[in-house]
């Protein structure tokens, strides 16, 4: 395993330590790739001391600053450095230098392969079903989900969805089918449970 390949294999092994991001930020600006290291940098500057207004045209402050820069860097590398994330979501959201936040169409959650180099590649912390319509309890969603139903998808995630009990809103549904997806995705990849 090459030195780049095993720090992100640590980083999606631990995605709360901030501590190995900016060490692999500090071997990246020695291996000529300084743009990813102040990405990384800036993200993770950002997450600790987010302020109280969002991001305004024209100002000054520090974060706003960070966050164009972010932008700018997103917008130059961003297809690169998803890499496998990048084609199969319809959506990823970017947090302290890596995806945090993917969504995806169920039948592209199906592959082992896919998973594995989805979970090796980024430390993704949440998933959400982008085609599955998440109503107030979980057993109705699982009755829209049967007809998603794909050949390939596992029986186990399935099985695990079908046994999660009645919940009383739509975010806490979502939240409990993208701790099943996050960990069900780490276990093929080789990873440990995220700590709850
Ligand atoms: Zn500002």
């Amino acid at each position: 395993m090459s030195e780049e390949a095993a720090f992100i294999r640590a980083i999606c092994e631990q995605p709360a330590d901030d501590t190995l991001r900016l060490v692999f930020a500090d071997w990246l600006d020695e291996h000529d790739q300084s743009d990813r290291a102040e990405f990384i940098r800036l993200q993770c500057w950002h997450a600790h001391n987010w302020p109280t207004h969002a991001l305004l045209t024209g100002c000054r402050c520090r974060s706003c600053k960070t966050l164009r820069r972010v932008r700018t860097l997103l917008d130059r590398h961003g297809a690169t450095w998803a890499g496998v994330v990048h084609g199969p979501c319809v959506f990823i959201h970017w947090y302290r230098g890596f995806i945090e936040t993917i969504h995806i169409r169920a039948c592209h959650f199906a592959s082992h392969p896919r998973l594995v180099a989805m979970f090796g590649a980024h430390p993704i912390t949440v998933v959400r079903l982008a085609d599955v319509i998440y109503p107030l309890a979980v057993r109705l969603w699982c009755h829209h989900w049967v007809p998603l139903e794909d050949d390939q998808f596992s029986e186990t995630l399935r099985a695990a969805i079908l046994n999660l009990p009645l919940f009383e809103s739509e975010a806490d549904a979502v939240a409990a089918s993208s701790r099943l997806c996050v960990d069900y995705a780490r276990q093929v990849a080789g990873f440990a449970p995220l700590v709850k």
